[in-house]
């Protein structure tokens, strides 16, 4: 920590900033040279098939190899991504290593499949669909084996046109899943619109459900409404064995979270994938 702090006082950032712990911020030169010089690198986590307890799929997770800051999270430069212009960039470069990543994991596991998330200013543009597909191509991947993650609010930014983006996308293969289902606004609104195959429960409820009557009724009511719209629903934020219990007896389908597994390394990931 004492050496992070070293490092950012020579980068300029002052030390009251830090003191404070404010988010440290980036500029538009700083993340286009990250992008540039490949200095972002994936984690994987897996989701289970929560009746088999076999994996299914994994989640790509982006982190920055920062040169003086060590790993920096995607809380702390996604929305700056965005707000610069260079989402389109990121996704296409996170999809793109993804794939490569899966096709020596589908070595040991051919059925694994990958979710990757995708925000508001994805898409907006008509070219997305297409840009990922080239993508896919080009790796040998089937959109058929791919799931975007998107959470509520990047589909209620402009329902109209983003529902148009995503359309596209289910017709050329790929499957969409609604992340951090509950958090945002008007869910069920989008669910209505929008072709999920996913719901993603977010961990604000799975983690309490055992201790908080609400946040258990919450999350049966998502598990119901997935079976009854015909989707797939997903828990994030799975923590401990009593929780992926209590899940499987109200039929979840997948779980995700620290008691199946952190985000991992290829390296790591690998291992686990071999130990399984
Ligand atoms: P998310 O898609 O909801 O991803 C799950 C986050 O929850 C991850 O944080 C993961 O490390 C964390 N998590 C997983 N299991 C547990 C658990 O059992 N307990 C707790 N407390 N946390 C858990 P991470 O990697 O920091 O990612 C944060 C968010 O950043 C993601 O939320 C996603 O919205 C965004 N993000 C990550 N990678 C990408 C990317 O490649 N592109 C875009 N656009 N966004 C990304
Ligand atoms: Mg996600
Ligand atoms: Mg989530
Ligand atoms: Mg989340």
């Amino acid at each position: 920590r004492f050496i992070t702090l070293l490092h950012n006082v020579k980068n300029n950032y002052t030390r009251k900033e830090l003191v404070q712990g404010k988010k440290i911020t980036f500029s538009r030169q700083e993340l286009k040279a990250a992008l540039a010089n490949d200095e972002f690198t994936m984690h994987y986590q897996p989701q289970i098939d929560i009746a088999s307890g076999k994996v299914r799929s994994i989640e790509a997770l982006v982190r920055w190899q920062h040169p003086h800051l060590g790993l920096v999270y995607p809380d702390e430069f996604i929305s700056l991504i965005e707000g610069f212009g260079l989402i389109d960039e990121l996704t296409s470069s996170v999809l793109s290593a993804a794939c490569e990543d899966l096709k020596q994991f589908k070595v040991y596991q051919p059925q694994l499949n990958l979710s990757v998330n995708v925000t508001s200013d994805n898409i907006v543009s008509l070219a997305f669909p297409e840009l990922l597909k080239n993508i896919s191509d080009e790796n040998n991947i089937k959109p058929n084996d791919i799931t975007l993650e998107l959470t509520e609010s990047a589909v209620m930014g402009h329902l109209t046109s983003s529902l148009d983006v995503l359309s596209r996308l289910r017709m050329k293969g790929f499957h969409l899943s609604i992340d951090d289902f509950g958090t945002g606004y008007s869910s069920l609104q989008q669910l209505y619109q929008a072709p999920f195959n996913e719901l993603k429960i977010d961990r604000t409820f799975t983690s309490k459900m055992l201790v908080d009557n609400e946040a258990m009724v919450i999350v049966k009511i998502c598990i119901m409404l997935g079976k009854m719209l015909n989707m797939k629903t997903l828990a994030e934020g799975v923590e401990n064995e009593e929780i992926l219990n209590e899940l499987k007896q109200l039929g979840c389908d997948y779980a995700q979270g620290y008691f199946v597994s952190k985000p991992l390394s290829f390296n790591q990931f690998s291992e686990w994938l071999l130990s399984q």
